[in-house]
């Protein structure tokens, strides 16, 4: 049996007032497609940060693949694409390639010029997420979606095992939620990367995901239950409801 990628034994999480997460145990296994589901402040935005290291649980245990995460110095396994990061001010400067290059720094240090290889690892990274075209547009030009792709292709230039995304449909027009997904699955499917995502589009991608968790046993999302119907019985048998109770 393979360890888990990410593994999260009895995590508890408190700020200074809030109890944020209490006794969450879930595992995340290569090739997975997991959504984290939850009202808001449920803890989700949290979770996140503790499978990332950004902060430490006040007690539980994290592995990654099988190995205490204390060992892990640097984050090179992963990509992250925060909570409303799709927000670049208009007249923000950069061009596409710059943001995403920028996914590089944390491998090779900071640099003043591009080194020539990165324009490759560049295209390469806005293909995955459908935007080469726009490789040398400005991107304060670009829709909300657009943007989010970006940063997305930011994350995967250095090419990380893991994705883990907090809500990134946040921003991005009704009618383009579908082909983000789609982007989303195919990233999963075809580039073989594994993908921890938070969202509130139940709907959306239920017919997308392998796993999902709720935060929260009382699930308030209107129709989910339904949506569960729809899902492979080997979807239902990876449901991880009962071990993220909150
Ligand atoms: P979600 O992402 O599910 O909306 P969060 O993880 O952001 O939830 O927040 C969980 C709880 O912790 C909420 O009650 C929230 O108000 C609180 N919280 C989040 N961030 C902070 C912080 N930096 N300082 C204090 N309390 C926080
Ligand atoms: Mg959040």
């Amino acid at each position: 049996m393979v360890a888990p990628l990410i593994e999260i034994k009895d995590i508890s999480f408190e700020y200074e007032q809030t109890k944020a997460l209490e006794n969450i145990s879930m595992s995340v296994q290569e090739g997975d497609f997991l959504a984290i589901l939850g009202p808001n402040g449920s803890g989700k935005s949290t979770l996140l940060k503790i499978m990332l290291g950004l902060i430490k649980p006040t007690k539980g245990s994290i592995k990654l693949f099988g190995v205490d995460s204390k060992q892990f110095k640097n984050r090179e396994w992963v990509g992250y694409v925060s909570q409303k990061s799709n927000s670049f001010n208009s007249g923000f400067p950069a061009t596409v390639e710059e943001v995403v290059a920028g996914g590089l720094a944390k491998k090779s240090g900071l640099f003043r010029r591009l080194p020539k290889s990165a324009r490759e690892d560049v295209k390469e990274a806005l293909e995955a997420v459908g935007m080469e075209a726009f490789i040398d547009r400005s991107v304060s030009e670009l829709s909300g979606g657009q943007q989010q792709r970006v940063f997305i292709a930011r994350a995967l230039v250095a090419k990380p095992k893991v994705l883990i995304l907090d809500e990134p449909t946040v921003g991005i027009d009704h009618q383009n939620v579908q082909s983000f997904y789609n982007m989303l699955a195919s990233l999963n499917r075809d580039k073989k990367i594994t993908l921890v995502l938070v969202t509130h589009d139940v709907d959306t991608v239920t017919d997308r995901i392998t796993h999902v968790a709720c935060l929260n046993q009382t699930i308030h999302f209107h129709g989910f239950k339904e949506q569960l119907h729809t899902m492979s019985d080997e979807q239902r048998e990876a449901w991880y409801g009962h071990s993220v109770r909150k």
